[in-house]
């Protein structure tokens, strides 16, 4: 077990996930993030993202 790798709780999917990158203060794993890149914007789940996304802009609103 590598001791570096620290479990963190992805925001879209939920699910503990070590690989992944920091959108604000919102952690996504990598298959999230693929996700996302993939997704046509006219998808569903596209706006579901968004609006997850939105949700964390508002609450630090540092940009
Ligand atoms: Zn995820």
């Amino acid at each position: 077990m590598d001791k570096n790798q620290i479990t963190r709780l992805c925001g879209i999917c939920d699910k503990p996930k070590k690989d992944g990158i920091y959108l604000y203060q919102l952690f996504i794993c990598t298959e999230c993030e693929m996700d996302i890149v993939a997704t046509d914007p006219r998808d569903e789940a596209y706006s579901t993202y968004v609006k997850k996304l939105k949700a964390i802009n508002q609450s630090t609103f540092t940009m």
